[in-house]
């Protein structure tokens, strides 16, 4: 089934609001298998609307519209439609009944101008809105849906789960189901030139590499009649993707690297210190946003001057002048030195800068260290991210993660 969004309203045209609407329409559409292919907002004007309705009604098949369901002069968006289908509005007394229950609770008057909001097309179904007065409509004619949906938002997405999601899902045949696989330590482009021709080949399932934050993730998505159908379609698409760059892949769907991390260092009842300066605590506050981890984490310093470093960590003021702060030398003695002080059986370090300041030629911004120690001894790992301080706070937190995963 092909559907589109219309969104009307001034604000969105003005810019005061953001079109969150489509995007939460979208969303609940793609999950039962409804392609979206435009969006489209106008404001409230009757005669652009209907002509944004008119080519609506030439190319889909479903036409969700929101806002403009008011009582105001302005809010035109029933009679407007009404009008391009040659249908009368017509009063849905349970409607009414439902808006003077609603002025009733409030102990308010209901204002005259509200008796519009309980007309609805005629044949056309009023969805009741439970947390406004404006009822919602949904009509089916020449083959086609319409829905109208009141603009704000918490009015809009209970009436569009409870009523029009059901509806639709019955009208539309399939489900989309995906899978994503998550990389590190693979580029995109070089990911995506390993999997060209997978990429080019699909149709259904398709595959969608998308980069951030210095991981990559491909998401593979099948188009079939149930769940199951979908799954079976994904599995050999994996298969062979793994084939290629198995080596990189990490995790699956949502899995976050510090999920993972917490659940090796749980699994192997090892204990963990950490000393951050560049990431501010950052690599902490991700391990600690896991359940339990506080049978492993013991603590977290974060260091940002020598002094800190000298006193907390034992590294050597020699150190600290001959390699300077942001060296492999000082990752090195952090990592051992937090691990030390600590008593625990891992210790982890990130020193590095972030910017905008502070950058050399010989250190730029974006070098970071991370060094990792255990009793068995010491390594360090050296990068150069790219991107605003707090990018390269979020890439260094994640690279250093990783570097406990492995
Ligand atoms: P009301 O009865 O509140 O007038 P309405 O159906 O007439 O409802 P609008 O007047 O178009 O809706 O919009 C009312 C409010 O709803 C807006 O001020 C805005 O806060 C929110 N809203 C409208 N459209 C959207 C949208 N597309 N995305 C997010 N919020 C929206
Ligand atoms: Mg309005």
């Amino acid at each position: 089934m092909k559907a589109e969004v219309i969104s009307v309203g001034t604000e969105l045209l003005l810019g005061q609001i953001t079109n969150t609407n489509a995007r939460i329409i979208s969303r609940q559409l793609q999950e039962i298998g409804v392609d979206v292919y435009y969006h489209t907002s106008v404001g409230d004007n009757s005669e652009r609307l209907l002509e944004v309705f008119h080519t609506a009604w030439n190319r889909s098949e479903a036409i969700i519209l929101t806002g403009g369901l008011g009582p105001t002069q302005d809010d035109l968006t029933k009679e407007t439609i009404a009008s391009y289908l040659n249908l009368r509005l017509v009063l849905d007394e349970p409607s009414l009944a439902r808006i003077r229950e609603y002025f009733e609770k409030r102990d308010r008057e209901m204002p005259e101008n509200n008796l519009k909001q309980a007309l609805v097309p005629e044949g056309a179904i009023a969805i009741p809105n439970d947390k406004g007065t404006a009822p919602g409509v949904l009509l089916e004619r020449d083959g086609r849906i319409v829905v109208m949906l009141p603009g704000p938002p918490f009015e809009m997405e209970p009436m569009l789960k409870a009523y029009v999601i059901p509806f639709l899902s019955k009208k539309s045949s399939g489900v989309i189901f995906s899978r994503v696989l998550k990389f590190y330590g693979i580029g995109e482009s070089m990911l995506e030139e390993r999997i060209k021709d997978l990429i080019e080949g699909q149709t259904n399932p398709t595959i969608a590499p998308l980069a951030k934050m210095g991981e990559v993730t491909l998401r593979i998505t099948a188009k079939a009649g149930s769940i199951k159908e979908a799954m079976d379609m994904i599995a050999p698409v994996e298969l062979k993707i793994t084939e290629r760059v198995g080596e990189y892949l990490y995790a699956y769907d949502d899995e976050k690297v510090e999920e993972i991390v917490a659940g090796l260092l749980l699994k192997l009842n090892k204990t963990i210190a950490i000393a951050e300066s560049c990431t501010g605590g950052l690599v902490s506050h991700k391990l600690t946003e896991v359940p339990g981890i506080s049978k492993s984490l013991d603590r977290a310093i974060v260091s940002y001057s020598n002094r800190a470093k000298e006193e907390l960590l034992f590294v050597k003021r020699g150190t600290l002048e001959k390699y300077g702060a942001v060296s492999e030398q000082t990752a090195l003695e952090m990592a051992d030195g937090v691990r030390r002080s600590s008593q625990t059986d891992l210790g982890l370090s990130i020193t590095g800068i972030a910017g905008p300041e502070g950058g050399t030629a010989a250190k730029p911004i974006g070098l970071v260290y991370i060094a990792y120690s255990d009793a068995s001894g010491c390594a360090v790992e050296r990068h150069l991210f790219s991107g605003n301080r707090s990018e390269i706070k979020e890439k260094a937190a994640n690279a250093a993660l990783h570097l406990l995963r492995k």
